[in-house]
């Protein structure tokens, strides 16, 4: 930690991430600044309590205090391109994220993956399968786990979900393994273009020494050196590849040989066989038992708000697919479940960031019989399908729903977008929409 010696040293943001930087640096005797845009924080008396914290300023991005700095560090949520910040920083001053703070500190192998979609099931899954090998993995990152929390806990492998903005930060890992999931548009309102976006996942690839990519998905694709990679896919596998391989059923498989019958696996749906794929090519990469790793594939009951099945007594398969913020995950969720109901009702809707709807459009005809929309993008939404019904609050759109489903059907929460127009975070909506959907189906 030299380079923060007699340094300069400002924390933007403080949420989670940035507390979890000041008790870090607060540890380590360095002193800090932090700055954070909202006027009032929560965590402004934790921060300040901390004997090497040498203030808090809130309500902006003080511009002198940054002008001054020789290193910030910027949590994930702050959008270190605003003028505001970016103009304010000198020549000289280094911006980091929290993850660069952490890797030149850490010791212990990394297992990195990003992607828009599935990256928190996938390091689950994946540390799920570490413990069925007997294997003590940790995880952290953008799950929810800041990894300055974690950084003096034992383990034998760290398993880092990175978000684009962790990685725009990033410029010193060495991963064992890395890998991209999957690119489809999303957080678009401050990556600006799908290019951009992309080129920031794939710094993954020269930071990590073995590769894992998606080949049914170009942008995932390290480039024409892929010696040390595997790659997953759901078509069948060639050599040194996983893949989808039907015999009398369909089969997750690698290189030529079938591991385990998809029906075999409690997650549902085509992208989670993927997300399956690609946990094993981690895990194979790791040198991890395959036998093992696919005991553990049978025992993973996947997360909440993504696809959940919420008990129900009418007949009726209610799905929480909160987590969808986006358009990949929305189409991947019908896709994968719209063939396992009579009708499809498909509630959607909410701060869509700036992403383009119109990959929904031909699915939405295709496969949903009625869309509800609600949030702030709801009526741009609503203009994808003829008929669809807007409404003003998750209880209207459960209401209506209830109104029209039928046993045999499926009502779908994957709203396509993000939740802060209405909600503190997806969990909260998928929590309303959980208790919305009880109180509504157990008459
Ligand atoms: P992330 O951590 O990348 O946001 P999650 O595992 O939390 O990913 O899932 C987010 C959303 O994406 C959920 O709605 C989930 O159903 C959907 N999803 C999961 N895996 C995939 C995938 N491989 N492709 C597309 N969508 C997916």
């Amino acid at each position: 930690l030299d380079f923060l010696n007699n340094k300069q040293v400002t924390i933007l943001g403080l949420g989670a991430t940035g507390l979890s930087c000041a008790r870090f640096l607060n540890r380590h005797q360095i002193t800090f600044t932090i700055l954070d845009s909202r006027p009032c924080v929560a965590a402004s008396a934790q921060a300040l309590a901390l004997p090497y914290c040498q203030g808090v300023v809130l309500g902006g991005w003080d511009q002198a205090r940054l002008a001054i700095s020789d290193v910030v560090i910027a949590s994930p949520g702050v959008d270190i391109q605003q003028p505001l910040i970016s103009e304010s920083m000198s020549e000289h001053c280094q911006l980091i994220g929290d993850v660069e703070l952490f890797v030149r500190v850490n010791q212990k192998p990394i297992v990195a993956i990003t992607g828009s979609n599935g990256k928190s099931t996938v390091v689950s899954l994946l540390a799920h399968l570490a413990s069925s090998c007997g294997i003590n993995a940790i995880l952290a990152g953008n799950i929810g786990l800041p990894v300055l929390d974690i950084i003096d806990h034992e383990a034998d492998v760290v398993i880092l979900e990175l978000s684009s903005f962790q990685l725009e930060t990033l410029s010193t890992m060495q991963a064992e393994v890395g890998g991209i999931l999957n690119i489809s548009d999303d957080h678009l309102d401050r990556h600006k273009t799908l290019e951009n976006y992309q080129q920031i996942k794939q710094r993954i690839y020269p930071m990590s020494e073995r590769w894992v990519f998606n080949r049914d998905d170009d942008l995932t694709w390290p480039g024409d050196n892929q010696g040390q990679a595997i790659s997953f896919g759901l078509n069948s596998p060639k050599a040194n590849q996983f893949g989808l391989q039907v015999d009398d059923k369909v089969f997750l498989a690698f290189d030529g040989e079938c591991l385990l019958a998809v029906d075999d696996l409690p997650l549902q749906g085509a992208h989670n066989w993927a997300n399956c794929l690609a946990a094993l090519a981690f895990g194979k990469l790791l040198g991890w038992p395959m036998t093992a790793m696919l005991t553990g594939l049978q025992t993973f009951k996947g997360l909440d708000h993504r696809c959940q099945l919420i008990p129900s007594a009418d007949g009726v398969r209610w799905i929480n697919d909160s987590k969808a913020t986006n358009v990949g995950a929305t189409l991947a969720a019908i896709e994968g479940l719209a063939d396992r109901a009579e009708r499809l009702i498909l509630i959607a809707g909410g701060d869509g960031k700036g992403a383009d709807f119109t990959p929904l459009q031909p699915i939405l005809a295709e496969k949903v019989k009625t869309l509800i929309t609600l949030g702030k993008d709801k009526n741009s939404l609503a203009a994808l399908k003829p008929g669809t019904l807007v409404v003003d609050s998750m209880a209207q759109a459960v209401a209506r729903a209830k109104a029209i489903a039928r046993p045999g059907d499926m009502v779908l929460l994957s709203p396509a977008c993000a939740s802060i127009d209405m909600y503190p975070n997806y969990m909260a909506r998928g929590e309303e929409f959980a208790t919305l959907v009880k109180e509504a189906s157990y008459v």
